[in-house]
Order: C-alpha cells, then sequence, then structure tokens
C-alpha cells in the first residue's frame, strides 16, 4: 500500500468489531448500512488530510450512531433540550409555546393506546371523528361552530377558499407576510382565489370595501391581524363593524385572521390588550382564525370557530381532509382548552404562568441562582453575574411592541459572544441574548424547575474544563 494513497479499513472488518460492541436485538442490515456510512465518512476524512483512525474508534461510531437513532432525545441526535433565556415567551425558532403538563399526559395516553378517535361507541361503529376540542373551542368563544387544522395558515387557506375563482378582499394595510417568509396574497392566490386590494397602505376606509363588494367582484373579505408590526403616524384602519355591515349587505363572507388571538384578556398582566376570537365574532366576523401554539399556549393547530354553516361547508373541501390534524394533537388541544374551561390556564399553561411571573418572584429566583453560583465558581468567576432588570416580550406574532418588565443574569466580562456560544453548545443548551457587551439570560421564559440545570449550565460555560 503506498503511503500517498491511503484508505480506510473495508466495511467487513468495522463490522466485525461493531458486532462486537452493539446491543442485542440490533438488524445486521442496520449495523451494516451505518457502517457503510462511517466508512465513507472516513474516507472523506483522510482524503481531506485527516490521520486514519483506529478500526476499534470506526466500530464504537458506528454503535453510537445507532445508539442515536434509537434514542431521539439523547446527545448528538438534533433533538437537545433547551433552555429559552431569551425573554421571548413565544420564540418561533424555538418551537413557540411549550405544553401544559395535562397537554403532554393526553398526548402520551393518545399515542400509546387506541382512542375512541372515530368510533361511536354505543353503535360500535364509524362515529364523527374526536370532537372535544372543537367543543372547548365552541364553548369558549361561544361561536356556532368550530374546525382544527394542522396550523394557522392552513385555516386561512381553507376559509379564504371558500370565495372560490372570486375575490378576496383585503385592506392594502394588511397584505401582510407572517414570518418564514409566508405572505397572505401569496395563500390567497395558491387558493385559485383572486386578492382584490383594498384602501391604501395606511389608510383604508369601511367604505373603501362598498364598490368591490357591490359589483361582486369580492365575496369574501379577510382581515388580517398586523401581528408582527405596528403603524404609526397617518395612518387609519377600517372599523370591523362597518366592514362587517357592507359585507353583509351584500352577502359577503367576514373572515378575521387574529394569528395569535387570545382566549385571556392579556391586558389582565399589564399588556395591551390581544384581540381574543369571541370579540372577532362579535365584531362581526363569520368565522374567526388563530394559532394553537401561540398565545393559547398549546400544540401548533388552526383553530377556526364561527358560523356552522360555513363550518359545514369548510369540513366537506377535500383541502379540510389534507390539513387535518393527528390524534396526539388534537388530545394534547383538547387538554390545552380544558384548562381554560377549569379555570387552571394562568396556573398551568406554561405561556401563561411566563406571563404572569411577577418581577418580584422572578428577581427570587434570580437570587437563589446567584447564590448556587458562589460555591461553585472562583470568586471572579462569580463575581461577574449580577442581577439585572431586563425587558421581556411575548413574541410569536402578537402583542407587537409591548414588552414585560422582567429579571435576568448578566454576566459581564470578556469575550460575551464566546461565553454565549459556550452556552448554546452545552448540555442542556442555553440560548441567551448578548446586550450592551453582557450575556442576558433572561428568566421569564425559564420554567423554575429549570433553575438548577441553568446554574449547572452556566458553571460549566464559565468556567469550561
Ligand atoms: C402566526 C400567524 C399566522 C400563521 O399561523 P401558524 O399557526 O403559524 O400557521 C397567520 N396569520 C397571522 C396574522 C399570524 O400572526
Amino acid at each position: 500500500m503506498s503511503p500517498a494513497s491511503p484508505h480506510p479499513p473495508s466495511v467487513e472488518r468495522v463490522l466485525v468489531a461493531a458486532r462486537r460492541l452493539s446491543a442485542d436485538g440490533t438488524d445486521p442490515e442496520a449495523l451494516a448500512s451505518v457502517a457503510r456510512e462511517v466508512v465513507a465518512d472516513e474516507r472523506d476524512r483522510m482524503d481531506g488530510g485527516a490521520r486514519p483512525s483506529t478500526i476499534e474508534a470506526l466500530a464504537k461510531e458506528v454503535v453510537e450512531r445507532i445508539k442515536a437513532f434509537a434514542d431521539p432525545a439523547g446527545p448528538g441526535s438534533g433533538l437537545t433540550s433547551v433552555l429559552n433565556a431569551t425573554g421571548v415567551i413565544l420564540h418561533t425558532n424555538l418551537g413557540r409555546a411549550p405544553w401544559s403538563q395535562v397537554a403532554i399526559a393526553a398526548a402520551d395516553r393518545a399515542a400509546t393506546t387506541y382512542s375512541l378517535l372515530e368510533f361511536d361507541r354505543e353503535g360500535g361503529r364509524r362515529g364523527p371523528r374526536f370532537r372535544a376540542a372543537e367543543s372547548h373551542l365552541i364553548a369558549l368563544t361561544g361561536a356556532q361552530d368550530a374546525l382544527v387544522t394542522v396550523n394557522n395558515a392552513a385555516a386561512v387557506a381553507l376559509t379564504v377558499g371558500l370565495a372560490g375563482k372570486r375575490g378576496v378582499a383585503v385592506s392594502r394595510g394588511e397584505l401582510v407576510e407572517i414570518g418564514g417568509g409566508v405572505r397572505i396574497p401569496e395563500i390567497i392566490r395558491r387558493t385559485g382565489a383572486r386578492l382584490v386590494e383594498v384602501g391604501t397602505t395606511n389608510r383604508t376606509r369601511a367604505a373603501d370595501f362598498e364598490a368591490p363588494l357591490a359589483d361582486g367582484q369580492a365575496t369574501v373579505v379577510l382581515r388580517v391581524h398586523p401581528s408582527n408590526f405596528a403603524q404609526t403616524g397617518f395612518v387609519e384602519a377600517p372599523d370591523p363593524v362597518e366592514v362587517a355591515a357592507i359585507a353583509h349587505r351584500h352577502g359577503a363572507i367576514v373572515i378575521d385572521d387574529l394569528g395569535s388571538g387570545a382566549l385571556l384578556d392579556t391586558a389582565r398582566f399589564g399588556l395591551a390588550h390581544e384581540p381574543t376570537p369571541a370579540e372577532g365574532l362579535a365584531a362581526g366576523a363569520d368565522l374567526v382564525t388563530f394559532s394553537g401554539d401561540k398565545l393559547v399556549g398549546g400544540p401548533q393547530a388552526g383553530l377556526i370557530v364561527g358560523r356552522s354553516d360555513l363550518i359545514a361547508r369548510l369540513r366537506k373541501d377535500p383541502f379540510a381532509r389534507a390539513v387535518r390534524p393527528e390524534k396526539v394533537i388534537l388530545a394534547a388541544l383538547a387538554a390545552t382548552l380544558g384548562l381554560y374551561r377549569a379555570g387552571r390556564a394562568v396556573a398551568e399553561i406554561p405561556v401563561w404562568r411566563m406571563i404572569a411571573a411577577t418581577p418580584e418572584r422572578l428577581r427570587q429566583r434570580a437570587e437563589a441562582i446567584v447564590a448556587s453560583l458562589a460555591s461553585s465558581l472562583a470568586v471572579d468567576e462569580a463575581d461577574r453575574v449580577t442581577i439585572a432588570s431586563t425587558v421581556a416580550t411575548v413574541g410569536g406574532g402578537s402583542l407587537p411592541g409591548e414588552s414585560l418588565p422582567s429579571v435576568g443574569l448578566r454576566i459581564g466580562g470578556r469575550a460575551p459572544t464566546a461565553l454565549a456560544a459556550r452556552l448554546r453548545a452545552g448540555q442542556p443548551t442555553v440560548i441567551a441574548r448578548v446586550e450592551q457587551g453582557a450575556v442576558i439570560l433572561d428568566l421569564r421564559t425559564v420554567d423554575p424547575a429549570d433553575d438548577v440545570g441553568l446554574a449547572g449550565a452556566l458553571i460549566r460555560a464559565l468556567h469550561p474544563s
């Protein structure tokens, strides 16, 4: 073998070694397939000039990869647990709302046992699909009926489809991009309906809807909550009650996309008032859509409430079948909504607990964490950590421009971005903010049960051994 062209050991030799290390019951074909991958990666590494690994090391890598595949929450699997210390409660990139314990338990049960998902217990045959979530929505919003989809973008697409090939009238001030590049005008066009733009970017009046509705250009009016931006200056938004009156006079349907929506009054917590689905219906909307995993605080879902004749039409639409949520989601959503009906939402839904936490309570937690650091860190390291007043936000396309006074840990000293990177690389992963030359760990978005884990992660990041 020429030293100029080294090549990795054969798959067969790695396999022999891996077989000795692997757990009983591992399918030999799976082992061989991973061994081929590991040897191919070794070849790439060697082509890049790396020193060859031993057969034992390669066999160990095979077994570790197999282990990670079988343990989706284990290290190296990509789904590591994350502590959100950003102070953004509904962080879309971190998975939005964490679930309540009852939602987790309901999902667990739905996943692990058979259920009466679409089964009529009395008749012993096929029945209507599990309706608990929809029944709760009806009770919570006062709507005639409700329908759940996979997410709110799907709910908007499904409801806007009621226009058929006719027009959907939208104020130019509400032709928004939701995030992730999803744009309301594109959703409308994708359904096959025509977008009818009304008014101007900064000012639209109810009367602007008169002409396109009167001449039948548009048969649906879509209102979109400007969830992630606020307009100031010379602006005027149309009064929804007046728009609905005009629409109904011409036989058009009014859809109100609330985005987040809220089932509790956010003003109770010192925030601006986020519109509720019941208010949307009271203002004349025939259908209101909102997300399950924003301020509702449950799993990703699209929630549609409103007129029963329209919901019956939506149920019959083949597209409804394509955007139907699965049983685990339905169970978790029903459990989440049940907490609102039980009067336990603020006590048990993480999003509301985070919103409701008082700065005094957050400060007590910060003090306990700082005290716990003293025994594990050198004095100069511990001195870098102080308690700071911070500003948290709700996020997730709700309450733009609104903030909550919060409390966090401020870690001063050199190289804050390097410290933030070490926190991200740790176990658990901690996502922090870097602000004015310091790392900020906002406690409002950290579950109190994770405070000990956060302190440990901080110790390891400050004191890499
Ligand atoms: C977030 C949002 C959506 C999309 O909801 P998903 O549940 O993420 O699909 C649609 N419309 C508005 C106004 C939103 O804020």
